[in-house]
């Protein structure tokens, strides 16, 4: 075990993504922002645009908790599931002066489950605990050919597997081999450190078959009603974008026909039409097209900006 962990080790020292900021801070807040935001977003597109930005605007913990949900949904706005900016200022507001340090109480916030509480435990705190995500995931179910295995014994072997004495090193080196080297199609074993020890590298992509994604079609259909050069939005009360600000919905209509596009969102696959609408009745925020940015408001929202 000794010298795969070397080896492990000095291949994440040549190769490893150490430039990405969230790696390079003693800060666990930023840590904890990065491992929730990369929970559904790409690594570029968090470390390029949302977490600089996020962080610009929330500085601290305190800084978050103390900011208007509506202010923290606006800043989220493009990242989708925004029910991890709703957990993340709950979590704020209960940890002003500073997330905890264990495992244990960090799973009781919310939105913190055993990947999150692990990552900001090892990542923030170089504690030694596993850390387990679809990349560590992946590589250590290839490492000791886990066919059909639960999620528990895929735990239990990356905690009989951490060096203890790098673990923040060790399971980062984890994460970026299975991104780069021991992909879900076509693992590049000739260059994996881990090789020599590997038990299901004759057919890897046995071990990591994943089900097709499912998705759901949906047509949509909304009204675009405006007054005065504002456009009418009502808070969102479906799951889809709870609190969010969203054109309002109508029935299909014959005429007023403004245009329509596609759009993915989680599990569905939506087909948006768009109607003008001359009255509408019930409450409604006015918001001006320049009001856009610094609201709540969907990405299908804005998406649909282009058509009025
Ligand atoms: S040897 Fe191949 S299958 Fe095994 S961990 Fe390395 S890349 Fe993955």
């Amino acid at each position: 075990m000794k010298q795969i962990h070397k080896q492990l080790l000095s291949w994440y020292k040549e190769h490893g993504r150490h430039q990405l900021p969230w790696r390079n801070t003693e800060e666990i807040y930023h840590v904890y922002l990065s491992e929730i935001m990369l929970q559904q977003t790409q690594v570029n597109r968090v470390r390029d645009e949302y977490y600089p930005q996020f962080l610009a605007k929330f500085p601290s913990l305190e800084a978050l908790g103390d900011a208007p949900l509506d202010d923290v949904l606006a800043a989220w706005s493009g990242l989708g599931y925004y029910r991890r900016a709703k957990n993340l200022h709950a979590t704020a507001q209960l940890t002003k002066n500073g997330l905890p340090q264990s495992l244990k109480e960090l799973k009781k916030l919310p939105g913190i489950g055993d990947y999150t509480a692990s990552a900001i435990c090892c990542f923030g705190l170089e504690q030694d605990v596993p850390v387990v995500d679809t990349n560590i995931a992946r590589v250590l179910k290839r490492y000791y050919a886990l066919l059909n295995t639960p999620d528990k014994i895929v735990w239990e072997k990356a905690e009989n597997f951490v060096n203890t004495k790098a673990p923040r090193a060790h399971n980062l080196a984890l994460m970026d081999l299975g991104s780069m080297v021991c992909t879900p199609k076509n693992p590049n074993c000739q260059e994996c450190p881990l090789q020599k020890g590997c038990q299901g590298k004759e057919e890897a992509e046995l071990y990591t078959q994943t089900k097709k994604k499912e998705y759901i079609a949906m047509e949509l259909f909304f009204g675009v009603y405006i007054k005065d050069g504002k456009v009418a939005l009502e808070l969102s009360s479906d799951n889809m974008y709870k609190e969010m600000l969203v054109l309002p919905k109508v029935e299909p209509l014959e005429e007023n026909f403004l245009g329509s596009f596609k759009h993915s969102y989680t599990k569905y696959k939506l087909d948006v039409k768009l109607y003008k609408v001359e009255e509408l009745e019930g409450d409604f925020t006015f918001l001006s097209p320049d009001e856009f940015s610094s609201a709540p408001i969907s990405s299908l929202t804005k998406k649909a900006q282009k058509f009025f």
